[in-house]
């Protein structure tokens, strides 16, 4: 029997709620469609009894993969450390709180057969969000997709199947500044979309607060965009020509014999406003440097405290492809 083999990716921080519904959802849908799968859970530093029900689960069912991170390093990086782990011909990460609904994945995985190395699921409705969050994600992608280069689709979160040529190229990309869904389309490869309803989040709360939303946007787009240095320049430019502009018409009025009043109002506000675009500038270099300083440390991305199940047979470790959407397993040889 030619069986696929997928890896489902989960990073959880603070998840003790979700886990046990997501399980049986999940493994249901497996199940139902007959794949080979595994479910590397990544445990990221949750304050919570997620490790304990994490430690329960992969007692008793060896689909269940845990890597305890030894603190919560984020879910860019939690997600990083699945995709090294995982061994599927296909890998899809999916987040816990059933925001992602586990019923599209054999749809993806039917684009995938169709040839295509990324099928990435686009959100139609997003529930159970604010009106704010829903505007500024909105605003966020169309506002990347004007800056960058990489073509990063809008409205499409980390839910995605990716074959394992793709996840292999994402796991050479060495950098620790990882906005993943910028990595993801940055790799290349046939891409295609398919469309999903959001559900609202089973339980618990998003750990994703304004701040933390804020800086993951200045993530994004400092990771793969020069464009804010280059409208400080633009800035500039567009600022010295208009003082130009301005002393001609000085020196003009100065000519023609007309009276200057003493400007102290002008000078203010030429003074404050230069210092201003100053200091937006040399911040949006710093937030340049402070990347690159951070890259040159060369920490490893994450440290592991603890992997359960990992050296387990039941998930086959070597698939060979006899064609492209059957694969078969070691089990057949
Ligand atoms: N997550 C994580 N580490 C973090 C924050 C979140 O692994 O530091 C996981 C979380 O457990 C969930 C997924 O990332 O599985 C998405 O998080 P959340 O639902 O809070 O984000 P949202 O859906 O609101 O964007
Ligand atoms: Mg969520």
């Amino acid at each position: 029997m030619n069986q696929l083999t997928i890896s489902l990716i989960v990073p959880m921080y603070n998840e003790e709620d979700n886990i046990d519904l997501f399980y049986n959802k999940i493994s249901q849908v497996m199940n139902l469609n007959n794949y080979n799968y595994e479910i590397v859970c990544i445990n990221d530093g949750s304050k919570d009894r997620t490790l304990e029900k994490l430690k329960l689960l992969a007692k008793n069912d060896h689909h269940v993969k845990v890597i305890e991170l030894s603190r919560n390093f984020g879910k860019e990086i939690a997600m990083s450390a699945g995709l090294k782990y995982s061994k599927g011909d296909v890998v899809v990460p999916i987040d816990a709180d059933l925001q992602d609904p586990p019923e599209v994945i054999p749809e993806m995985v039917k684009k995938w057969s169709e040839g295509y190395d990324v099928v990435y699921a686009t959100r139609l409705k997003r529930d159970g969000e604010t009106f704010l969050k829903k505007t500024t994600a909105h605003l966020f992608y169309r506002f990347m997709k004007k800056i960058t280069r990489v073509d990063i689709p809008a409205d499409t979160g980390d839910f995605r199947l990716m074959s394992r040529q793709v996840v292999d190229a994402i796991n050479l990309l060495p950098e620790h500044h990882r906005f993943m869904k910028g990595l993801f389309s940055w790799v290349g490869f046939r891409q295609t979309s398919i469309e999903y309803n959001r559900e609202p989040r089973y339980a618990g709360k998003t750990s994703f607060n304004y701040w933390k939303l804020w800086n993951f946007a200045i993530e994004g787009i400092t990771s793969f965009s020069f464009a804010p240095l280059q409208v400080a320049m633009y800035l500039g430019f567009t600022i010295s020509i208009l003082s130009l502009l301005y002393a001609g018409f000085l020196i003009i009025r100065t000519l023609l014999g007309i009276e200057t009043v003493p400007g102290y109002p002008s000078l203010m506000v030429a003074i404050l406003f230069f210092g201003g675009v100053q200091l937006i500038t040399l911040g949006i270099i710093g937030e340049y440097v402070g990347r690159i300083y951070n890259e040159t440390k060369r920490r490893p991305l994450y440290i592991v405290k603890e992997e359960i199940n990992f050296n387990d047979n039941l998930f086959c470790t070597e698939s060979i492809y006899s064609d492209r959407g059957v694969a078969s397993t070691k089990d057949d040889i």
